[in-house]
């Protein structure tokens, strides 16, 4: 059945939902309550620039706590957000609450930052997307410019000539887009010939090991440079080591996020840690 979720999505999903099915029915229950219940939190993880190692942006991430369930992972929550019917409200949350945080960050630090927020396949699918999207940066006086979305390939299998369409009004309207956890999914090459994304984000299974890993290397080189023939910028997802980050900036991905410059951190602690690396 396709269900629109992404394939990773589901993997991580499905062993849970079949396996353990008295807990997720607690927690689809518990995700109706949860934003009225103020229990989302936007954490944020910076990419940073492989050359200069400042923080040039950050990656908006969904937290979730709930009287019962700490930290419960947005693998498995998302996909069920989607089934209920519940992600496009969530999605405008995390966009609305992203562009407060960034008006905050704005006055404190005045060096513009780049902020992406992941979208889902059943989002991306909101006919009414595009006009959600520009009313809320409207509302939060956030120039468009500064907005990435993240897509995965997955979303854009169903109805590619309408993805390309939604995908041209948000870059028209000066908006990003990074196709996201690239090399995990199908037919990678031919998303890259009929869409126009600015950013590719290889995902962390083939930047892991990569200094030792010959297969990943020569995958890793490959990606990188066919993305910049195309015109895109590469981002490194999950970098850990200092041996993955060496053979990033010697085989010349322009940024990369990971535990090994930061976890992922809240509003708070995002300030703090861009005031100390970024001066
Ligand atoms: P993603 O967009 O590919 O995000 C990267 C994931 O990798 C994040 O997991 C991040 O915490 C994790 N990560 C970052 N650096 C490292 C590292 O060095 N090592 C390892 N092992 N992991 C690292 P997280 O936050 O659990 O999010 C999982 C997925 O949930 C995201 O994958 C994204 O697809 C989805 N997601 C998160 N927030 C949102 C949201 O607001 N909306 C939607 N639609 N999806 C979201
Ligand atoms: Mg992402
Ligand atoms: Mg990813
Ligand atoms: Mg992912």
């Amino acid at each position: 059945e396709n269900n629109g979720l992404g394939l990773n999505q589901y993997e991580v999903y499905s062993p849970a939902f079949h396996t353990n099915n008295k807990n997720e029915v607690s927690l689809e229950s518990k995700l109706h309550d949860a934003l009225e219940k103020e229990e989302f939190e936007v954490f944020y993880q910076p990419k940073v620039d492989i050359k200069s190692n400042k923080i040039v942006g950050v990656e908006a991430l969904l937290r979730w706590n709930n009287d019962t369930h700490n930290n419960v992972s947005p693998a498995i929550f998302i996909p069920i957000a989607e089934q209920i019917g519940l992600i496009d409200k969530i999605g405008e949350w995390v966009l609305n609450k992203t562009c407060e945080h960034f008006k905050i960050l704005e006055k404190k630090y005045p060096k513009k930052l780049e902020v992406s927020v992941n979208f889902s396949p059943r989002q991306f699918n909101d006919k009414l997307l595009e006009q959600k999207i520009f009313k809320i940066l409207a509302d939060n006086y956030f120039n468009p410019h500064y907005l990435e979305i993240e897509l995965t390939e997955s979303l854009l299998v169903k109805n590619p000539s309408l993805a390309v369409k939604k995908l041209n009004k948000l870059k028209s309207a000066g908006l990003k887009i990074a196709i996201d956890d690239f090399g995990k999914g199908y037919s990678s090459l031919g998303y890259l010939q009929h869409f126009n994304f600015d950013t590719l984000k290889i995902d962390r299974d083939f930047i892991k090991n990569i200094d030792a890993n010959y297969k990943n290397a020569s995958i890793v080189r490959c990606l990188i440079q066919m993305a910049h023939q195309l015109n895109l910028k590469v981002v490194a997802e999950g970098v850990e080591t200092p041996g993955e980050l060496n053979f990033l900036a010697n085989n010349d991905c322009d940024f990369f996020q990971g535990y090994l410059f930061s976890r992922p951190i809240a509003f708070d602690q995002l300030i703090d840690l861009i005031n100390l690396r970024n001066s």
